[in-house]
């Protein structure tokens, strides 16, 4: 039996398990995927990694930034440092000049990598139920594994540790809490091109209205040679509005918004690949203040960390969470 058993290798999950492993505890990881990073995700396209979830890191918190620089990886430091659009930024503080902002050459997920290192992470392993006992609470996975420990940690979009958390009477007040924060879906389109990576200056553009969120410039982040690349992402209304629609429609209507942004070379990509993040992100500012732990009758402790706990949004919110949350079960309830 394990003391801690954590849902979700995302960078809350991660950041959370490090810091439990270090202070001494037995910790296991869940993961449904087959690799870690959660949204914090990157492909690789005949062999050229692609980022098609956050497109880049940025943050002002030190333990966040540190982690950062303990990646052993090739960076883009400032990236993106060519922005173009009148749209908002999905993030306007990743521009504040406090702020550092960088990508990796390997594509985002380098940073899940360097966080899983040393941690017992079991991927595959998709937990569809919880149930408590005296002290201890056991989850069981589709797999067939069934984990048990005084600790649980669920590290997932708030709507996913929501449906895990139905029917526990006990539990009532944290789903009532997270039915508060909502994560906004995303429809992500990959487009590459042929012709060398020279028709487009922006490594972001930020359209002021439609259909588009942003357009990222991803090969602008790789080294040479590479295969010019983007990555389309449709604002939430749009992306809630179309989420049933079949992929080849939102590439269609995304291709489309791109070239009347950049030009006519943009409208045909040589290969598209559509994602669509139900959960992608939460609304600027709506996080809750800090992760929530729980004792329950018996002894059991229930703690929930993700980007929705902590105000700063996004991928430092999430880190930061799931640090918090580590400090707080170590120390036994204390939160810094
Ligand atoms: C398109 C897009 C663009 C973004 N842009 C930015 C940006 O510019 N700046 C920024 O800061 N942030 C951005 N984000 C948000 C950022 O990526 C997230 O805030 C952060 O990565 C969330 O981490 P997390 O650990 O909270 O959750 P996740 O990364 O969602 O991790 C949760 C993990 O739990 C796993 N899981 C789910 N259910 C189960 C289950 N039942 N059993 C086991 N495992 C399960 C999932 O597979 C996942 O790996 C963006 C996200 C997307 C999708």
């Amino acid at each position: 039996m394990a003391d801690i058993v954590v849902l979700g290798a995302g960078l809350s999950g991660l950041a959370c398990a490090g810091a439990l492993v270090r202070a001494g505890r037995d910790v296991v990881v869940l993961e449904k995927a087959r690799g870690v990073g959660g949204r914090c995700a990157t492909r690789r396209i005949e062999g050229q990694a692609v980022d098609h979830g956050l497109g880049f890191l940025h943050g002002t918190d030190p333990e966040f930034l540190a982690a950062i620089d303990g990646v052993r990886a090739l960076r883009v430091p400032g990236w993106p440092r060519v922005v173009s659009g009148q749209g908002t930024p999905c993030h306007p503080a990743a521009f504040d000049p406090a702020t550092r902002r960088l990508a990796f050459a390997d594509g985002v997920n380098v940073l899940a990598k360097h966080l899983a290192q040393g941690l017992d992470v079991r991927l595959k392993t998709k937990v569809t139920a919880i149930e408590l006992a005296e002290g201890a609470v056991t989850v069981t996975a589709d797999n067939g594994e069934r984990h048990t420990a005084p600790t649980l940690v669920l590290a997932l979009p708030v709507e996913q540790s929501a449906a895990l958390l139905d029917g526990i009477e006990a539990l009532a007040p944290a789903r009532a809490l997270l039915g508060t924060v909502r994560t906004h879906p995303c429809w992500t389109v990959i487009a590459r091109y042929d012709g060398p990576d020279d028709a487009l200056d922006a490594e972001i553009v930020y359209p002021a209205g439609g259909a588009l969120q942003l357009v990222a410039h991803d090969s602008s982040k790789r080294p040479h040679p590479r295969v010019r690349t983007l990555v389309l992402q449709a604002r939430p209304s749009w992306s809630a509005r179309h989420l049933a629609d079949p992929p080849e429609h939102v590439v269609a209507a995304l291709v489309a918004e791109a070239s009347e942004q950049l030009g006519p070379w943009a409208a045909a990509p040589v290969l598209t690949v559509a994602h669509r993040w139900r959960y992608a992100r939460m609304d600027r500012g709506a996080g809750l203040a800090a992760p929530y732990l729980v004792a329950l009758p018996g002894g059991a402790r229930i703690g929930i960390a993700g980007e929705a706990f902590d105000p700063v949004g996004g991928a430092e919110a999430a880190f930061r969470s799931g640090r918090r949350l580590a400090r707080r079960i170590a120390g036994g309830g204390t939160d810094e």
